[in-house]
């Protein structure tokens, strides 16, 4: 009889580790910001915590032993206090409203689990995935609070205390090695997703960016923006005269006066080459022409480089975007056109259509 509840209650506890693995997983990957990460993990474990109650090992009336400390231990390590403390209240007010005798020392047992967990997840955390010894430890350090209650109601059966240890061990390094390769893949795949859209070179966004960004634009906003397309001039001799990495140099230079120079909610990205886009907001359409030559001024000058004075100017060519019918392709010719005439009008200036 009891070796049949301890199977079910088991059981139970398996498939909700299963469920909260594989909606951790959706967490990381479609809950982009962080603190709606963080309560919608502690959400997840305060309901799986709560879950596991409902299917427990009776010892005493009042007195259960169920797995809603793994649920809680594990809130913490990977959701951090505001996971835990959304979790521990789900809990607590759960184990509450089930009432009986042992409502207080529930409560407290649960509290106790949340700090140790929470002081084992400062003294594990590293940068590489934690041993299996370490959830070994955390599951040993779980048991400890149902062992002194154990020991206080004199339910010190060998065979339960066995199976009581056994299984939050086992329990936390299945739940703790689940979650932490949901983790790694989260995050492997928004390092992916980064560096496709990020030119390694300057660190700025690349062209996948920026068709990714207009994509978002809605029409009335396109109705206040500008494209500006900056082409640093004669960079073929600046790379013959002072080498190709010194050039790499100069390009970086260019990238980082040009994210400085836009304003917040603009963007710059590397098209390629020597080349740059930036999409900006105009106050309005007539000055597109002067923010386009404001941008020139900045980006021109001496940059210094390599401990050589080198005189970098850009060519910019402009256009604004059309509020209907929006062909990238189209405004980009336009700007392309902008930045010729301004090369053939001697380059170092600007001309916006
Ligand atoms: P213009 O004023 O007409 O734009 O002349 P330009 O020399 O800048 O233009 P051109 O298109 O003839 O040459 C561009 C040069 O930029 C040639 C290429 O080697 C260099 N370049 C492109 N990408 C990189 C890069 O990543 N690093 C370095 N160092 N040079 C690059
Ligand atoms: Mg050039
Ligand atoms: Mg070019």
């Amino acid at each position: 009889m009891m070796s049949q509840e301890l199977l079910f209650a088991g059981l139970h506890a398996v498939g909700l580790v299963a469920i909260c693995t594989m909606a951790y997983g959706w967490f990381q990957r479609f809950v982009p910001h962080r603190i709606v990460r963080q309560l919608a993990i502690g959400g997840l474990l305060g309901t799986g915590a709560a879950l596991s109650m409902t299917q427990p090992y009776i010892m005493m009336d009042g007195y259960q032993a169920d797995s809603r400390n793994l649920f809680l231990a594990i809130s913490a390590a990977f959701g951090g206090a505001l996971s835990t403390l959304v979790s521990l209240t789900i809990a607590g007010l759960f184990r509450i409203s089930m009432s009986g005798h042992g409502v207080l020392v529930g409560v407290a047992t649960m509290t106790i689990a949340c700090i140790s967990a929470a002081i084992w997840t400062q003294a594990t955390r590293s940068k590489r995935r934690r041993s299996w010894e370490a959830w070994v430890m955390l599951g040993a350090i779980l048991s400890a609070p149902s062992l002194v209650i154990m020991a206080v109601f004199d339910l010190m059966d060998p065979s339960v205390v066995a199976a009581r240890i056994a299984a939050d061990m086992i329990g936390a390094v299945f739940f703790g090695r689940m979650f932490e390769s949901e983790l790694r893949r989260g995050n492997r795949e928004r390092q992916l997703n980064l560096e496709a859209s990020t030119d390694p070179l300057t660190g700025l966004p690349n062209r996948r960016a920026l068709m990714d960004y207009i994509d978002h634009i809605s029409p009335s906003e396109r109705e206040s923006m500008a494209l500006l397309v900056v082409d640093a001039d004669h960079f073929k001799s600046i790379n013959d005269q002072h080498g190709h990495d010194v050039g790499d140099e100069v390009l970086k230079m260019i990238a980082s006066s040009l994210s400085a120079s836009i304003r917040q909610g603009d963007f710059a990205e590397r098209f390629g080459g020597e080349e740059f886009a930036v999409l900006l907001r105009v106050d309005r359409p007539e000055n597109g022409y002067e923010m386009a030559e404001r941008l020139r001024r900045e980006l021109s000058g001496f940059h210094e480089v390599s401990g050589k004075r080198i005189n970098v100017t850009v060519s910019v060519g402009g256009v604004s975007l059309p509020p209907t019918k929006f062909d990238f392709q189209k405004v980009f010719r336009k700007a392309d056109a902008a930045l010729y005439a301004a090369k053939r009008l001697g380059r170092n200036c600007a001309v916006f259509v």
